[in-house]
């Protein structure tokens, strides 16, 4: 027999956590009717791997973005002063798993994850199946989609490449620092200009490589991904104003601007540059690859700019390229897609205002929100945001949709 089960969140990570703290604490009497699903069988699982994968001391958001509705990471960190990264108290990475871990206990959260992929969403008459990576198939009236963001973004040229070591050709999300060997003598090239190209290149650095840091415009710093005018009223009020869905994509690439890195990472490789160890090639980008037995050939869009480049021998190329925000490419949105047509620009759907496909129960979270919630919606406080969104339409039966 299948299981049947009320709200159904997929994926664990910090947005399905802020999701389900604020549910319970408008109603209570969810508890039993929630399930969640991630490979991990834990909270925080990817976020963990991210943050060891690419060595990051402490958070890029401040310490009043968090999953709890109620208590504050500033009175959990009272006695870890030293954990909190001035401007705006951003908090070391353990001190923030460390709350995260305290919210889960918290609110009895910790057996509430299981361990399952969900390989196929099929939308039946008023409710969802969920076929599972464990063989069992789960009925659930209504679905939250929190899987963070897309597939790794690679830039067209990789298609090209002719074969080479795996190891040598990477996306950011599959480096892990931890696991590299001492890099002496090596020379990295990382592409794309955001925060995790500059932590990758200080973790090379760090294991005696030299960097090549190569970004399509000139290496933005910003204290946050978009700018704190984003998180409330200010911009937001015109943002969700504006009625042309194409005008609101177009705002919120423009907030996030391709991409920025934090001052004091910024200025770090700029010491860096001054010692040799990190060489910037701005506002270009690699045209071809070809690995030659034993390192990279690299040919760049500026060759006469920088024809050093292509008698350089490059070791690794890593590519902070960020990821792909299509929700037609999501592996669980094609039959969605297809019983559902909705509105779709430039990838991102057009939701209602409480984040829900049109037409049925299915709730998106993350980058996925961004027409609705704005530039931050991957974030943290995207996450609370959509919550402010989610929360009214799974607990208020006058919010609710009548299914047909
Ligand atoms: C390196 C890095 C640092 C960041 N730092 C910050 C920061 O300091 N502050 C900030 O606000 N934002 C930060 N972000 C942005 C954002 O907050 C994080 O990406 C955050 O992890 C997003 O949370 P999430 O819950 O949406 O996604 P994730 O943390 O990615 O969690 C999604 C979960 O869904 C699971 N999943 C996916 N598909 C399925 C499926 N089919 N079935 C079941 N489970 C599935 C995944 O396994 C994963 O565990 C950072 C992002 C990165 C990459």
């Amino acid at each position: 027999m299948k299981s049947q089960i009320d709200i159904a969140v997929i994926g664990a990570g910090p947005q399905a956590l802020t999701l389900v703290t604020h549910l319970l604490q408008k109603k209570q009497a969810l508890r039993d009717r929630i399930q969640v699903f991630d490979p991990s069988g834990t909270w925080m699982a990817q976020w963990q791997q991210q943050f060891a994968a690419q060595e990051i001391p402490y958070l890029r958001s401040p310490g009043v973005h968090h999953p709890d509705p109620k208590h504050t990471l500033f009175n959990f960190a009272e006695r870890r002063q030293d954990e909190l990264h001035l401007p705006y108290n951003r908090p070391g990475t353990a001190l923030f798993q460390d709350f995260c871990e305290t919210v889960i206990d918290r609110w009895q959260l910790r057996d509430r994850v299981t361990a399952a992929q969900v390989m196929k969403l099929t939308p039946l008459p008023s409710r969802f199946q969920l076929q599972l990576s464990n063989g069992e198939q789960i009925e659930a009236r209504r679905v939250v989609l929190a899987t963070g963001g897309g597939k790794a973004q690679v830039p067209a040229w990789v298609a090209q490449v002719n074969l080479h070591p795996p190891e040598r050709l990477c996306h950011a999300q599959d480096v892990c620092l931890p696991e590299l060997p001492d890099l002496t003598g090596e020379t990295v090239l990382i592409v794309g200009s955001g925060q995790s190209s500059a932590h990758l290149a200080v973790g090379a650095v760090g294991r005696g490589a030299r960097v090549l840091l190569m970004a399509r415009r000139t290496l933005t710093e910003k204290l946050f991904d978009a700018e704190p005018g984003w998180l409330g009223p200010k911009y937001l009020k015109g943002f969700q104003a504006e009625q042309d869905w194409q005008v609101r994509w177009q705002m919120i690439q423009a907030a996030r601007n391709g991409g920025s890195i934090a001052p004091e990472l910024l200025h770090r490789l700029r010491r860096y540059s001054r010692s040799g160890q990190v060489t910037f090639y701005e506002r270009c980008h690699v045209s071809n690859a070809t690995w030659q037995g034993e390192a990279w050939q690299v040919q760049c869009s500026l060759p006469t700019v920088h024809d050093c480049l292509a008698h350089q021998s490059i070791d690794r190329i890593w590519l902070a390229t960020g990821t792909q925000t299509d929700i037609t490419a999501h592996p669980l949105m094609g039959e969605i897609l297809e019983r559902y047509p909705n509105q779709i620009v430039n990838g991102l759907p057009v939701l209602d205002e409480h984040l829900r496909w049109p037409g049925c129960e299915l709730f998106l979270m993350g980058p996925w929100a961004a027409l609705q919630v704005g530039p931050v919606a991957r974030n943290l406080h995207g996450g609370r945001m959509g919550c402010d969104r989610i929360v009214p339409a799974l607990t208020k039966a006058s919010v609710a949709r009548t299914v047909a």
